[in-house]
């Protein structure tokens, strides 16, 4: 009966051309920021769920699954790692050596990708020497070497689109050419980030302008289905010039047919992108175009598995799936009682040796000394205002951002510098100290000061607004109650990084009132305040006066709930990670000399005395807190070293 069928099939087709369908497989990578070898290089040690080379096997299992497939890069691979850095850096040690990057995408046989912002950050001529070594189409739609005055005028740094011509076999076996169309853009912001490496060689266009202009030619030209290699994130629903993330309206463009997404670190489709108008996260859709986008680091592959369809003369996507999957799971999948059998579906051997090569070099050089410290740099004692580990994020960021508003509207406006300690004990465990030596600082250190991967940004606020900020800080201690001994000076569930100290200002906080903020952010107490006595240069804090502050742009954008944060609040953001400011702040100097008191102090409480949980490496250092007559009352059951204070 099925025979017959498709016998009456084929002489039906003899007839004129019948429906067929073709199973492909869209696969993409995103943000890899050169993590190619399972490394965590800061903390210096392996990290599995991340990295090409063992993502590289997951993409071979997805490629022997499917029929037909294509491999896609969505930009920022160049930038992210020690081996990123070392590659452009240190030419003496890798003159005539190919990208690593390069090298493992032309393994793993890409298909095309298209540039992020982070491509820049070496300068242009470090971009086209790397991507010259591609054997690949590299696309870029609205990266121009000249703008015009339409987009289809524009001179590009890469050519704004490639045709791919590919035959696939439908579900009989069939083989059929298809020309497959992929398009790609970056933010626009590329030109303000990365002003300084660039230097106006660059001009940027609006992504959806670029998109919509190119689209129709490239069916023009032939293309069956189009893909857009967004290196932007799912962001507003409206289109507005310039926009950072723009896959919403990106996706409302006609011929647009699917989208492959990035820049923004995050998993599509996922729940963070619920109840989004036009956002269908059981689909996988925006705007009904199916889209993904695949984590960060090589956390994730991600996959859309289009049912086409032939008909006429034309290829239509009757149907889609799309889905994301991560080597955190696919490790789990394998059995853990079989290391090596866990171990070998997950290490591509060609992309490893690739690896392996720049992975030894960098670690020799993550070790390597880039600086000194006179001082010891811990964050045992942060919370009774002792914390050199602090006091050195705020003097690095605060130089950086000073020199950045330089010649801008806001250089005369007061500067001042918010930092919360990266590692300060809590439910991390009682490891979770930065601890730092006097002595040599090398990368690994740098890690042990600043865990996130965060950017330098500054928010403009009045003096009540800072005042706000340090309140919802100080709800991080517990009342203190006069005269009672031995009280928990730290509420257990008060995340440590929204311990926001204020470097430039001087304050002092009064624990014998209840906390203003719950651990979460509500005002609880909206009428009791803990910040007290706060200064600017020796006077008092004007409350309607503005100020500039130094933070990360993770908080500046609102994160933990901060008094003045806020895109409309934000006059700086910069693309450097915090970490790399820091190391250059290191390096720049003969040695780092910076204080361990903090801008507060805790005012007295009669009669008390609190218990403070710290490390024991604290031990060694416990005449920084001399002030509060410390008393090691012994060890916790979790590791945490209990110490006595008298406040
Ligand atoms: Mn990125
Ligand atoms: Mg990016």
């Amino acid at each position: 009966m099925h025979e017959n069928m498709k016998q009456d099939q084929r002489d039906f087709a003899s007839g004129f051309e019948i429906s067929t369908t073709v199973d492909l497989r869209i696969m993409e990578t995103t943000d890899l920021h050169v993590h190619l070898h399972p490394y965590d290089y800061y903390a210096d040690c392996p990290n599995p769920d991340l990295g090409l080379s063992r993502l590289s096997e997951l993409v071979d299992i997805a490629r022997q699954q499917v029929p037909n497939s294509l491999l896609f890069d969505n930009g920022d691979f160049l930038q992210g790692t020690p081996v990123g850095d070392f590659f452009a850096y240190d030419s003496s040690a890798t003159r005539g050596d190919p990208h690593p990057v390069m090298e493992a995408m032309n393994a793993l046989r890409y298909d095309a990708i298209t540039l992020g912002n982070h491509e820049f950050n070496y300068g242009l001529d470090f971009l086209k020497q790397s991507i010259a070594q591609a054997k690949f189409p590299v696309v870029s739609a609205n990266i121009l070497s000249h703008q015009g005055g339409v987009p289809l005028s524009d001179r590009h740094l890469v050519p704004p689109y490639q045709l791919l011509r590919r035959t696939v076999t439908d579900r009989a076996g069939r083989a059929h050419p298809i020309c497959i169309g992929v398009i790609g853009v970056a933010p626009p912001q590329i030109t303000v980030w990365e002003h300084q490496a660039l230097r106006g060689h660059i001009q940027t266009r609006d992504m959806v302008e670029a998109v919509r202009a190119w689209v129709p030619q490239m069916r023009e030209a032939g293309a069956d289905l189009v893909i857009l290699l967004a290196h932007s994130g799912i962001g507003p629903i409206r289109h507005t010039e310039n926009m950072e993330n723009a896959v919403i309206p990106l996706a409302m463009i006609d011929g647009v047919d699917l989208i492959l997404s990035g820049h923004s670190h995050q998993l599509f489709p996922s729940r963070a992108f619920a109840d989004i108008p036009g956002v269908d996260i059981e689909r996988g859709t925006v705007c009904g175009k199916p889209t993904v986008m695949s984590g960060f680091f090589g956390s994730h592959l991600g996959l859309i598995d289009l049912k086409l369809v032939r008909s006429g003369g034309s290829w239509d996507v009757l149907d889609a799936a799309v889905s994301t999957r991560s080597l955190r799971e696919a490790a789990r999948r394998f059995v853990p009682s079989e290391p090596e059998q866990r171990r070998a579906p997950l290490d591509s051997p060609k992309v490893r040796k690739i690896v392996e090569r720049a992975h030894q070099a960098v670690l020799e050089s993550i070790r390597q000394p880039i600086g000194k410290t006179k001082t010891p740099i811990n964050s045992f004692f942060v919370y009774l205002g002792q914390s050199a580990a602090t006091g050195v994020v705020a003097q690095a960021q605060q130089e950086f951002v000073a020199r950045h508003l330089k010649g801008t509207e806001f250089e005369h406006l007061p500067l001042l510098s918010a930092v919360s300690p990266s590692k300060a004990g809590g439910l991390a465990g009682a490891r979770n100290f930065t601890d730092i030596a006097a002595g040599v600082l090398t990368l690994r250190s740098l890690a042990d000061l600043y865990i996130y991967p965060n950017r330098v940004a500054a928010t403009r606020l009045t003096g009540a607004e800072l005042c706000l900020w340090l309140e919802r800080a100080a709800s991080a201690y517990n009342q203190v109650h006069p005269d009672i001994a031995e009280q928990y000076l730290m509420d257990s569930g008060f995340p440590g990084y929204n311990f926001e100290i204020i470097y430039g200002l001087n304050y002092e906080i009064d624990l014998s009132v209840p906390a203003r903020y719950s651990p979460s952010g509500e005002e609880i107490h909206p009428d009791v305040s803990r910040i007290r006595r706060v200064t600017w240069h020796d006077q008092p804090l004007d409350l309607d006066a503005e100020f500039v502050l130094c933070t990360n742009s993770f908080r500046a954008n609102g994160a933990g709930g901060f008094a003045g944060t806020g895109s409309d609040r934000i006059v700086f953001e910069h693309s450097a990670i915090t970490r790399d400011i820091l190391r250059d702040f290191v390096a720049e100097r003969a040695h780092v000399d910076v204080t361990a008191q903090t801008p507060f102090k805790l005012q007295p409480v009669a009669g008390a005395s609190a218990i403070l949980r710290t490390s024991v490496a604290a031990h060694a250092h416990l005449d920084m807190v001399s002030d509060f007559a410390p008393e090691v009352l012994g060890v916790d059951q979790r590791g945490f070293m209990r110490l006595k204070v008298t406040l």
